[in-house]
């Protein structure tokens, strides 16, 4: 074993979370961690898995089931391992178990994690966790649900191969994972691309409604939660609207944003060449990469919004100012 799993062997109770809103990667993540552990380590020791709810499409992997909610009673674990995420805050209801542990391993690939726990194994330029967690295991001990598992977080992080942070590594990880067996064009269309037709439907909503700002090198839009609610819908279901967004010809950054409560937004940011929108995230206490970022804010929307366009605004003007060019 590599020298990080190494410490774990140790280790009679192990839990095991990643961040609020689980995406692909931090779900691929968790489970593949979740039953490497399980398949490796003597059977005496206890593994927990702690997510919020992990969006149906995603149970394609198999073997979700173990995935425990918030548990009520304190629980100490001899060690405590945070997937996927820049800071403890974003655990959401598991910082609790994180903070009590005995020890703590932070495993992750965002350039503003912030090297919260005892050992720290952040490799910001890798694609997705499951990458770095790939380059942790022993090959011969993936079975195919850790494949599957991987798989899932690599696609979803990389927009299926796609965005600037896929490597000839990527690549590599990926071809070894299709030779385990992985249905890899299934995993894409089932868990990336099909849609709900209320999807859809906000997706054309979202798409009708958004505004060009900054001379066309903005484009923003919102999902108001009465939205959400009119089309029954959650969170999840606003997956890829982003990135539709982003591929407006001309946007040098795209913004979406949904009410979470009264005066309380979650913001997406999608940055194309020229921003840095992991940098205006985490001003407004959010994080991410250099091209993909959130944070949640407060107050009116159209305020949210100028806060927002102030930050972009000042970066491409800077970049006028350095290039001489046409920002
Ligand atoms: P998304 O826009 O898909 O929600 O997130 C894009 C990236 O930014 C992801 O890597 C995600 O982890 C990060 N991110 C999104 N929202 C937040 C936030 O509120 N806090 C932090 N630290 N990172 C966030
Ligand atoms: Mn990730």
């Amino acid at each position: 074993m590599n020298h990080i799993l190494e410490e774990i062997k140790d280790a009679k109770t192990i839990g095991i979370s990643g961040h609020v809103r689980p995406d692909g990667d931090c779900v691929g993540s968790c489970l593949a961690l979740y039953h490497y552990l399980k398949g490796n380590l003597s059977g005496d020791t206890g593994v927990d898995l702690y997510l919020e709810a992990v969006p149906e499409k995603f149970k394609i992997i198999g073997n979700t089931e173990m995935v425990k909610q918030k548990n009520s009673s304190e629980i100490k674990y001899d060690l405590f391992i945070s997937l996927d995420s820049s800071s403890p805050d974003r655990l959401g209801f598991a910082q609790e178990y994180f903070d009590n542990a005995c020890r703590t391993i932070n495993i992750d690939h965002h350039i503003s994690n912030l090297n919260f726990a005892d050992t720290n194994q952040v490799e910001a330029e890798a694609g997705s966790t499951c990458e770095v967690l790939f380059g942790l295991f022993e090959e011969d001990k993936i079975d195919l649900t850790i494949a599957k598992a991987l798989y899932l977080g690599i696609i979803h992080d990389t927009g299926v191969f796609k965005h600037s942070n896929t490597s000839e590594k990527t690549m590599n990880i990926a071809g070894k994972l299709i030779s385990m067996g992985v249905p890899f064009s299934q995993m894409i269309d089932e868990t990336f691309y099909l849609m709900t037709y209320h999807q859809s439907q906000i997706l054309g909503r979202c798409l009708l409604e958004s505004i060009l700002i900054l001379g066309g090198k903005c484009i923003v839009s919102s999902v108001s939660k009465k939205t959400l609610e009119f089309y029954n819908s959650v969170p999840a279901d606003l997956d890829g609207i982003i990135d539709q967004l982003r591929i407006t010809q001309g946007v040098e950054v795209a913004v979406f944003l949904y009410e979470t409560d009264f005066h309380e937004y979650k913001v997406s940011m999608r940055a194309n060449q020229a921003v840095d929108v992991r940098k205006i995230a985490v001003h407004f206490g959010g994080g991410g990469h250099i091209k993909a970022a959130g944070c949640t804010m407060h107050g009116a929307i159209y305020d949210v919004v100028n806060n927002l366009a102030a930050h972009i605004e000042h970066q491409l003007s800077n970049l006028t100012r350095e290039q001489g060019s046409e920002y």
